[in-house]
């Protein structure tokens, strides 16, 4: 390595450390103002043989004696301008200067903690001030999916589950893991809110108020039918969640060198509208609400042919009144299956819960929980079976999920349906849990199966 490349690399690693610190220092609170302490400054230039430049961290070039009374100002000793950039992490900037009037002045190194400008009083002191914030602003993502479409993830939010006397519990709520801010999960994104202070720059070291709210009645969860808020997402900085369990934040979020708070916003299973709002904490600096829509895209609401199937459902006591939307291709598949259905003489097929109107967590109950599962898609349906001949549906059954070669089968609906799959759930809410492509709402392959069957698998999956 070449002694020009060996300079460049130590000024690139000198540079790098210098901005750690500060951007350490920046979390420290120095009040409205603070006085430039003494041993930042030099004694006159005469008395000095050195070039160093008194704090310690470089021989490069002083900046320009504590003549001007300004927000920090160009170095005009003769040397270059230093190759480094103020506390807030930007080149200092400020009209030409007049020329030193008296040359016996100590040099100062001037220069300020994030968030701080240099002023002088009218007694020739200098202060380092608190800049005020003049503006914030925010980018999100405008629309994410659900938790858990469309990749595989592990449920750590509330759900009902059954004790050993076979008693309902609600199990708490597992802390949820830390995103991946390489590899971020179809319902991950950045929440960025950026602060400009009263000099247009970034500025650093602000703390943020952020709120976060999910709309009424959003995501076809009506406040009638639900009571209680909606679950909120999680927001963290890097790995640490800053949000509770309620989804209210309890961390400071503080404005970093770029004068940015970068947030990734991990959704609930739930669909809604999400809106984020942010502003200064300490001085009004405006504020800013941004909307992100948690959703499965292009549902659309399935209408079964009135000669073959009927919509069906609890009547009052249904939570969702739009519980029958599904994706294009779900649609088409269930259409195929009705008709199938139909020509077994199965009669009118009475069409249960598809999906909710954005997809997301099918709360069966309005209260938030899983209990629905794997609706939250758009690619599942239930389909009643409990009393339908056992002979007719058992020939469903068979037609779509045989793997023989029986000729009998080989009408076999599973050659028109290929990937259409049937979790025939029996018991007392006997019905059929249809897996209308073939996959679970993460993805996973569903295949087949009759409760009904022995031995049940390890892993029983639920409808
Ligand atoms: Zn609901
Ligand atoms: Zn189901």
């Amino acid at each position: 390595m070449g002694h020009h490349m060996k300079t460049l690399l130590c000024a690139l690693i000198w540079a790098i450390a210098a901005q750690a610190v500060q951007v350490q220092a920046q979390a420290q609170d120095r009040g409205e103002r603070y006085a430039l302490t003494p041993d930042r400054c030099h004694p006159p230039r005469s008395d000095t043989t050195s070039s160093n430049n008194g704090d310690g961290r470089s021989g490069l070039a002083p900046a320009r004696a504590a003549g001007g009374a300004d927000n920090g100002g160009p170095p005009d000793n003769g040397f270059p301008p230093p190759a480094r950039l103020d506390a807030h992490g930007q080149q200092l900037a400020s009209p030409p200067e007049p020329p030193r009037p008296r040359a016996e002045q100590g040099q100062c190194v001037k220069s300020c903690e994030a968030g701080y400008a240099m002023v002088m009083d009218d007694r020739q002191q200098q202060w380092c001030q608190r800049i005020k914030p003049k503006a914030i602003r925010m980018s999100v993502p405008s629309e994410l999916k659900p938790e858990g479409i469309d990749a595989s993830f592990t449920r750590t939010r509330q759900q009902k589950k059954k004790d050993k006397n076979g008693e309902q519990k609600i199990t708490p709520r597992l802390s949820p893991p830390a995103p991946n801010p390489s590899k971020l999960l179809p319902w991950q994104g950045y929440v960025v809110v950026t602060v400009v202070g009263a000099d247009d720059k970034p500025l650093a070291g602000q703390s943020i108020k952020i709120t976060h709210t999910v709309e009424e009645d959003s995501g076809g969860h009506t406040k009638a039918k639900h009571g209680k808020r909606p679950p909120l997402a999680d927001l963290f900085v890097g790995k640490q969640r800053i949000t509770d369990e309620r989804g209210e934040v309890v961390a400071p979020a503080t404005t970093d060198g770029a004068g940015q708070v970068k947030l990734i916003f991990s959704a609930s299973e739930l669909a809604g509208v999400h809106r984020i709002k942010a502003e200064c904490v300490r001085d009004a600096c405006g504020e800013q609400t941004a909307t992100i829509n948690v959703k499965v895209l292009d549902l659309e609401r399935y209408v079964p042919d009135s000669a073959i199937a009927r919509e069906d459902g609890a009547g009052a006591a249904e939570k969702h009144a739009q519980r029958h939307y599904l994706s294009k291709a779900a649609a088409q598949n269930l259409e195929k299956l009705i008709e199938a259905m139909s020509e077994a003489k199965w009669g009118i097929v009475r069409v249960n819960d598809a999906g909710l109107p954005w997809g997301g967590l099918f709360d069966i109950d309005g209260d938030w929980l899983p209990s629905h599962f794997d609706h939250s898609a758009g690619t599942a349906v239930d389909l009643h079976s409990k009393t339908i001949a056992v002979d007719t549906k058992a020939g469903v059954y068979r037609g779509l999920c045989s793997t023989s070669k029986d000729p009998e089968d080989s009408e076999a609906l599973s050659k028109r349906l290929p990937n259409t799959k049937i979790l025939w759930h029996r018991g007392k809410a006997e019905h059929f849990h249809v897996y209308l492509i073939g996959a679970d709402p993460t993805g996973r392959p569903a295949n087949c199966r009759d409760e009904a069957d022995k031995p049940k698998p390890a892993k029983p999956k639920k409808g």
